[in-house]
Order: structure tokens, then C-alpha cells, then sequence
């Protein structure tokens, strides 16, 4: 394939050549364990330290504050179960919303058959959760209220500053899944009242398989991974100093190129959206228009197959996605799309494509020629659309 234009970025993100180069030294001649005691390895110590610092100081946070971990799902995974361990002597009720990712819902759904009960909080039509909600919610025996910062599928960023202060308020912890926002919009988690934050490496230009855990200094959750001491005896694990390296050296780079890639990105993601909308018929924009990640553009195109028009995409070397990556391979439209009200037949025609600071106005252009080429295509195959055609003869918008 000549060209691939790459708007997958939700799902991952490449590697910059300039942070692999970061990590090189330490794949290679500087293969000693921090943890050792050795002059040899504390080159790799100070590595490891100076990434703790450069990333807390982009969260506003101290460096004891951060937590070295696998990604995503382990940093869920540590603030759901533990918080349910280590206050469960306060109570065992935990809220979310019903458009968390699945590494907060099937963790919820694990400690719920453990005795917990869960409250999944409903969303409004744009995927935004109130913090009037939030705080209704509240229990007496209430432990942890987990909310993402940003919805991977659809972008809608929710008010994480006033549920983190009616958190505060009601001495509830505050645990915010903040994958797809950190290093792509500002988080300060003072200003917030984030008592906890889960992020990861390669959704911002880092290496897989890395990622970092905020726990504020006033919160003393003991470990989900036992072993050696490593993290203050938080989390064990030989270190994977490369990985943290690049992962630092990504969160670096994309704060220092944040404001101008939201900048970029926003404009390019407004005259996409507009441009769709406007040329392809039965078109609806998912999400809030405004209240948005950057990069995220989320469309439904009724009478048609996500799926279906995915491979036709790819066909022209595009990438995209329906759903999230995660659903892909099941036949269930996805729970966000279905969590703001869309019905079955609606929710299956979703396309996402998600930009980088790489992609281009010619790159998007070329797309949405494509996607209505696509869309035509489909829809002349769908006897849905034909009797549709035929009950209106002025077609309904969306
Ligand atoms: C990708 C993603 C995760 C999982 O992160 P991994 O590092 O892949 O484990 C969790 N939450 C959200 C919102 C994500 O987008």
C-alpha cells in the first residue's frame, strides 16, 4: 500500500523517532536495574527519576506521586480494586458512568460479583455526565467515584474539576481515567481535586506497554502487583526503564506542543466534521461539538455497517475505526453509542477517526471524498435505505 493515512489514534499512537531515540541507550549498553546498587546503574536510576519529575510537573503534581505501571488498564485496575480493599470497612459502593472503557467496567463488573454495588450513572445525549449526578449519588458508604476525563469513542470531555470538588466536599476519592486526555489537553490535578489518574504511554506518541499511575500523597492505596519494593513497595516489577524513558520523553514533547496541536487539530477536526455533515446525507455527529477532544471526530451514517464501510476505508489506505478497538469482533454496538440514546440500527453505522499532529487537511480531504464515495456505495446495496427512499420523498435529516 502506497499511502496510509493513519486516524486511529484513539486506539494507538506512533512512536516518534525522536523518543525512540531516547530509549535506545536503554535497550542497548545501559541494561542495568535501577534498583541496583552498583555505579553502573544509576544512570539508569537518574533516567528513571528525571521521568518522574517531567511528568509530574505536566500534572502539577510531586514526583513521589507517580507510579510507574503497565498502561491504562493496570492503573484502573489499581484504583477500582484498590480502593474497594482498603476501604471496605467504609463501605463497598463505587460510581462510574455507564461510558467508561472497559478497563473501569469489567473491573466494576468483577467487584460487584465480589460483594461491592455499583452505581453507573447515566449520560445526555452528547455523552456528558452532570456533576448534580455525581453528587446525588452519594452515599454514606460511598468509597470511590470513578469518572473518565475524556470518552475514547466519541470525545466528549466531562467536568472533571466540579465532580473532583463535590468529591472533595462529600470526602469521597476522586479516580479519573485520563488515557486519551493526558498529553492532549491541559490537567492540573490540584486545580481538579484528582485524587487518583490512570494514563499511558502510546496514546501520545510513546512507547506500548508503559504507563503512569497519579495517587495523591493524602491517598495510601496499597499495591495490586506484590513482589519486590520497587515504587515505594506500591507496585513491583523490575522496571521497564526504556519504556518509562520514552514515556516521558513523549509527555515532554506533546506539553510543549500542546496549545498549538489544539490548536491544529481542533481546526482541522471542525472543517471535517463540517465538511461530512454538510456532503453526506444522514450523517450525525456523536459527542458534544464543543466539549470535545481535539483530535476525535465520531459520525454515525445510517442504512450503513460500520464495519462494512472500515474495510472499504482501509482498501484505500485508510484507517479507522467503528466502536473502539475493543469491541471490534462483536456484533453489539457499542455501550457509549447505545449510553447516549442511539438505537441498535444507528449505533452499527459509527466510523471514529481520531487525528494526530501528523495528519493533514489533504490527508482528511481524500478521506471525506473517500467516506462519501463509500457511503453512496453502501447505500445503494441497502434495501433499508431503498425503503426509506421510498417513504420519503423528501428525505429527513438525522
Ligand atoms: C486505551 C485506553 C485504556 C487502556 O490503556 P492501555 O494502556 O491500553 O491498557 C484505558 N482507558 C481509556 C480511556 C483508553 O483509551
Amino acid at each position: 500500500m502506497d499511502k496510509l493515512i493513519y486516524l486511529d489514534n484513539a486506539a494507538t499512537t506512533s512512536l516518534k523517532p525522536e523518543v525512540l531515540q531516547t530509549m535506545m541507550p536503554y535497550l542497548q549498553e545501559n541494561y542495568a536495574n535501577p534498583s541496583s546498587v552498583y555505579g553502573f546503574a544509576q544512570e539508569a536510576k537518574k533516567a528513571l527519576e528525571d521521568s518522574r519529575e517531567t511528568i509530574a510537573e505536566i500534572l502539577g503534581a510531586k514526583p513521589k506521586e507517580i507510579y510507574f505501571t503497565s498502561g491504562g488498564s493496570e492503573g484502573d485496575n489499581w484504583a477500582l480494586q484498590g480502593a474497594a480493599e482498603q476501604l471496605q470497612d467504609k463501605g463497598k459502593h463505587i460510581i462510574t458512568t455507564k461510558i467508561e472503557h472497559h478497563a473501569v467496567l469489567h473491573t466494576c463488573e468483577y467487584l460487584e460479583k465480589k460483594g461491592y454495588e455499583v452505581t453507573y450513572l447515566d449520560v445526555d445525549e452528547n455523552g456528558l455526565v452532570t456533576p448534580e449526578q455525581v453528587e446525588q449519588a452519594i452515599r454514606p458508604d460511598t468509597i470511590l467515584i470513578s469518572i473518565m476525563f475524556a470518552n475514547n469513542e466519541i470525545g466528549t470531555i466531562e467536568p472533571i474539576g466540579q465532580i473532583g470538588e463535590i468529591a472533595q466536599k462529600h470526602n469521597v476519592l476522586f479516580h479519573t481515567d485520563a488515557v486519551q486526555a493526558f498529553a492532549h489537553i491541559p490537567i492540573n490535578v490540584e486545580d481538579l481535586h484528582i485524587d487518583m489518574l490512570s494514563a499511558s504511554g502510546h496514546k501520545f506518541h510513546g512507547p506500548k506497554g508503559v504507563g503512569f499511575f497519579y495517587m495523591s500523597e493524602k491517598v495510601r492505596l496499597g499495591a495490586l502487583i506484590h513482589g519486590g519494593a520497587q515504587e515505594r513497595s506500591r507496585r513491583a516489577g523490575t522496571y521497564n526503564v526504556a519504556g518509562i524513558v520514552g514515556m516521558a520523553a513523549a509527555a515532554k514533547a506533546a506539553a510543549g506542543e500542546m496549545e498549538e496541536n489544539i490548536r491544529k487539530q481542533t481546526e482541522l477536526r471542525d472543517y471535517t466534521i463540517q465538511r461530512i455533515l454538510e456532503e453526506v446525507p444522514h450523517a450525525r455527529l456523536n459527542g458534544d461539538r464543543v466539549k470535545r477532544l481535539p483530535n476525535n471526530i465520531n459520525i454515525c451514517f445510517r442504512f450503513i455497517e460500520g464495519e462494512s464501510m472500515l474495510i472499504m476505508l482501509d482498501q484505500k489506505g485508510i484507517c479507522g475505526s467503528s466502536g473502539s478497538a475493543c469491541t471490534s469482533g462483536s456484533l453489539d454496538p457499542s455501550h457509549v453509542l447505545l449510553a447516549i440514546g442511539l438505537p441498535h440500527e444507528i449505533a452499527h453505522g459509527s466510523l471514529r477517526l481520531t487525528l494526530s499532529d501528523e495528519t493533514t487537511k489533504e490527508d482528511l480531504d481524500y478521506v471525506v471524498d473517500s467516506i462519501k464515495g463509500i457511503v453512496e456505495r453502501l447505500r445503494s446495496m441497502s434495501p433499508l435505505y431503498a425503503d426509506f427512499i421510498k417513504e420519503n420523498e423528501t428525505p429527513l435529516q438525522v
